[in-house]
């Protein structure tokens, strides 16, 4: 399968040969055609396989068609205010009318896509994608909305105010996107995405992409597509096979921060994200890993745009090797060099336990997700593993063993766990601790070269990996 065999504007095949992108990924493959035919689409497929590229080629194609049927020429709102005003007219703002809408949950979100747009559109100069952003300054979203661009990419409640004040006219909408729709519920957008639909064309395409189809999401895109062709992308980017998971135990603050420490030393390590409960602990982390000598930032909702543009740049650089961040500020975070994840904290929800640990393995890679855990918490675990029907091995790196032994054993019985049954330190639990092998400690012991399974991952001796489903 090519680019090329799913009859994509030449200039976007060029683009992507220059991106380096060889073959589509299965999402795109399903995808594009069915968007370049102008079907509604309800997609789910996890994060990393390519979602971007599926929904903004077959817009990006449509438009190039339609700039190359129509010559150059028509004045953008601005040019017309100006000339409004060199004739000694009163300038006014004329409300920018894009032909595309991409709704995401988050601004770093936002501007990937816009991004990736421009990298996609590299070749098609005429086709402008900006993106609409809370924290932005207001006279830089009026300087970009006035150059009236074909594609907006915007989180949903400033898009509102822009809508409310008349800045935006979406009669000339021909696609609307919803990206990570789920997110865009969790986070408490039902009542803007509502209402930004209403705003736009019934004749329009609509593409919504999401990690799950199921309950309120498949609810919304039922009733916001026509007749809408159905992807659903299982395989093993939705179980994140390329990225090894496992779990320590911890006894107190200053193991986990030793391990932590032990864990960013790691040879394989390139680029990790460390991430953290508090807005508060990832500065705090930050700083004291930079002292410690990592070069280290914190990512949270409380810095400025700008610091966390700058910050988000660094890492793309290599200039940052630890990102230390809160859950909705490392949403979206796509970088080729993350290869681990730590979960000094564990997430609140399960969903963004998988969230984070997609924030390594990017584009088919392989990467390491370490979680650092309290016995107490063996609960949290558990409903992590639930929620994604995988063991998360536990494993222990010689020299950091914890004090206390199993708190959360694993019964093989069916049906043998309760909740609250992990107390008391059963012993009998099939997932023991195991001692990472005979790997000699000084090589990085439990944390070897690069991601692998069978001994030495803390995968017990005879102990196959179980999902949920199979009990
Ligand atoms: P998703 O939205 O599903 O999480 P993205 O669109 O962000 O995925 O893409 C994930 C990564 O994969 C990005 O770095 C992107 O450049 C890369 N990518 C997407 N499609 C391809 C492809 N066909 N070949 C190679 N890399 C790709
Ligand atoms: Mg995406």
């Amino acid at each position: 399968m090519t680019f090329e065999s799913l009859g994509l504007h030449p200039s976007i095949i060029k683009a992507l040969a220059e991106s380096g992108y060889t073959e589509p990924t299965s999402v795109q493959a399903q995808a594009i055609p069915a968007g370049i035919e102008g079907r509604d689409m309800m997609v789910s497929s996890q994060t990393g396989s390519g979602k971007t590229a599926a929904f903004m080629l077959p817009a990006l194609h449509k438009f190039a068609i339609q700039s190359d049927e129509q010559p150059a020429g028509g004045k953008t709102p601005n040019q017309e205010m100006q000339s409004s005003r060199s004739r000694g007219e009163r300038p006014r703002f004329k409300a920018a009318q894009p032909k595309m809408l991409v709704l995401t949950p988050t601004r770093e979100l936002a501007l990937q896509v816009t991004t990736s747009t421009d990298k996609y559109g590299a070749f098609n100069r005429r086709v402008k994608a900006v993106s609409i952003l809370g924290g932005m300054p207001y006279p830089k979203q009026m300087q970009l909305l006035s150059r009236n661009p074909e594609i907006l990419v915007a989180t949903p409640g400033r898009l509102i105010d822009h809508m409310e004040s008349g800045k935006i006219d979406f009669s000339q909408l021909q696609i609307l996107v919803l990206d990570e729709a789920d997110r865009m519920l969790d986070m408490g957008f039902i009542d803007d995405i509502e209402k930004i639909v209403a705003a736009t064309p019934e004749g329009r395409q609509t593409m919504l992409f999401s990690a799950t189809l199921d309950g309120m999401v498949g609810n919304m895109a039922k009733r916001i597509t026509r007749d809408p062709l159905i992807i659903q992308i299982a395989g093993s980017a939705s179980k994140h096979e390329n990225i090894q998971q496992r779990v320590h135990f911890v006894d107190d603050l200053s193991h986990k921060n030793r391990m932590l420490d032990h864990l960013l030393r790691d040879e394989t390590m390139d680029q990790a994200v460390v991430f953290t409960a508090t807005k508060r602990d990832a500065d705090t982390i930050a700083d004291r890993l930079n002292i410690a000598g990592f070069a280290a930032a914190a990512l949270h909702g409380d810095m400025h745009q700008g610091a966390r543009n700058r910050t988000l740049d660094g890492l793309r650089r290599g200039n940052i090797r630890v990102l230390v961040a809160t859950d909705v500020a490392a949403r979206g975070i796509d970088v080729p060099g993350i290869t681990h994840v730590v979960n000094y904290d564990l997430p609140k929800f399960p969903e963004d336990y998988v969230h984070r640990i997609g924030r390594t393995g990017r584009a088919g890679r392989n990467g390491i997700a370490v979680s650092l855990v309290n016995h107490a918490e063996g609960m949290n675990v558990k409903r992590i593993e639930r929620f994604t029907k995988q063991l998360i091995p536990v494993s222990v790196i010689e020299g950091f063993e914890p004090k206390r032994s199993a708190s959360a054993p694993r019964s093989n019985k069916p049906g043998g766990w309760k909740p609250g049954d992990n107390r008391g330190g059963n012993k009998t639990s099939q997932r023991t601790f195991s001692k990472p092998g005979s790997a000699p400690r000084n090589e990085g012991s439990g944390f070897g070269k690069g991601p692998r399974t069978g001994s030495g991952t803390g995968n017990p001796a005879g102990a196959p990996r179980r999902s949920f489903g199979e009990r």
